[in-house]
């Protein structure tokens, strides 16, 4: 039981309890709208090891976390990971309420069974359209059935699905409907998320892709019955019941600000950047301290940084401000 002197509570009064790992920033895939096709990606000399991933997450627990997700990059390409995993849901009960990971289900076929063995419940699987040719455009180096595969043996094993998928422009806006059809038919809830101005992208330009949800609510509710309902998670996405599927439909809206007030968690890289917020670039470097000072040190850190967590983000996307007003990629501090 943690303490409450332990607890990490922010200047604003809000209380972190859920951390975000990207265990890695490389992927097997390079979606348009998160990586240019030629990413340099950090020297493994400068990851955390597996074994340190641990240790912060540990500590974490020490002080009130009690939500784990581990994304990327794609966590589940990095070696070794299950034993990662099989350590940290080894804890779910134990203090750790609920280990989840978002993966873009590459992987699914032969590691979905040892996921749920560890413990692992829930996934949230990104798939952004169910068209075979759009899926290798938006992924340039995926392939839709292996993913499909992928998902079919997570809901084989009984892992509870969650289908991210990003609206993007002209792209996927005429098929968002009939995927909400197939998560119902499926059982998966489904949530859509706006694009973010995170990273140069290269020749692909923001401004092309955004698609504020607000216009794809409209569009949908003439489709749709769709209901409010008051499930908040403390993060930007806000959910309704969709009438004709029975099944949950979240909108993760992060360039309104409306969810920074709730906001419980943070956000830490593979080389030990620690982000208190998504969309600003102050960070405290968890690795040194590691290194230097230990597991004392390290929980010295976190309160420190943790009074450093800012009120809310800047994030913005128009004509003025460019291509991105955060200078990380998403496979940096992943979603
Ligand atoms: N590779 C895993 C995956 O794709 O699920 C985990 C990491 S990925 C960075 C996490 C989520 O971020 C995915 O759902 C992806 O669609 C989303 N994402 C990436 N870049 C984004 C951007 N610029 N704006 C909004 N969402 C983005
Ligand atoms: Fe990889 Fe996920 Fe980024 Fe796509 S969104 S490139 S799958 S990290």
């Amino acid at each position: 039981m943690v303490n409450n002197s332990e607890k990490l509570i922010d200047p604003f009064g809000r209380a972190v309890n859920y951390l975000r790992i990207s265990v890695t920033d490389r992927c097997d895939f390079r979606c348009v709208y998160c990586m240019s096709e030629n990413m340099t990606f950090l020297p493994k000399k400068d990851l955390l090891s597996l074994e340190e991933l641990e240790v912060v997450c540990k500590t974490f627990m020490s002080m009130g976390v009690s939500k784990i997700r581990l994304t990327g990059g794609e966590p589940l390409v990095r070696k070794g990971i299950m034993q990662l995993i099989n350590n940290l849901g080894n804890e779910v009960g134990k203090g750790l309420e609920e280990l989840t990971i978002t993966t873009n289900g590459s992987q699914l076929s032969k590691m979905a069974n040892q996921l749920y063995d560890a413990g692992v419940r829930r996934l949230n699987i990104s798939l952004d359209t169910l068209d075979e040719v759009k899926f290798a455009k938006i992924t340039r180096w995926g392939r839709l059935n292996q993913v499909l595969d992928g998902l079919n043996k997570a809901k084989q094993v009984g892992l509870k699905i969650k289908i991210n998928a990003v609206a993007l422009k002209g792209v996927n806006d005429d098929e968002l409907s009939d995927m909400i059809l197939w998560c119902g038919r499926e059982g998966f809830d489904m949530t859509i998320i706006e694009v973010m101005p995170m990273g140069d992208i290269g020749s692909e330009r923001r401004l092309d892709q955004y698609l504020p949800l607000s216009l794809v609510r409209a569009n949908l509710s003439r489709k749709f019955n769709l209901i409010d309902i008051p499930e908040r998670t403390s993060g930007p996405a806000r959910y309704v019941k969709v009438s004709e599927t029975g099944g949950k439909l979240g909108f993760i809206t992060p360039l309104s600000h409306n969810f920074c007030e709730s906001c419980n968690r943070v956000r830490m890289t593979c080389t030990g950047e620690l982000f208190m917020c998504l969309g600003q670039d102050d960070n405290a470097d968890l690795r040194t301290v590691l290194r230097e000072e230990g597991e004392e040190g390290l929980k010295e850190a976190v309160y420190r940084a943790i009074e450093r967590k800012p009120k809310g983000h800047d994030f913005i996307i128009d004509r003025n401000s460019g291509n991105k007003s955060v200078a990380r990629h998403m496979n940096v501090t992943g979603g």
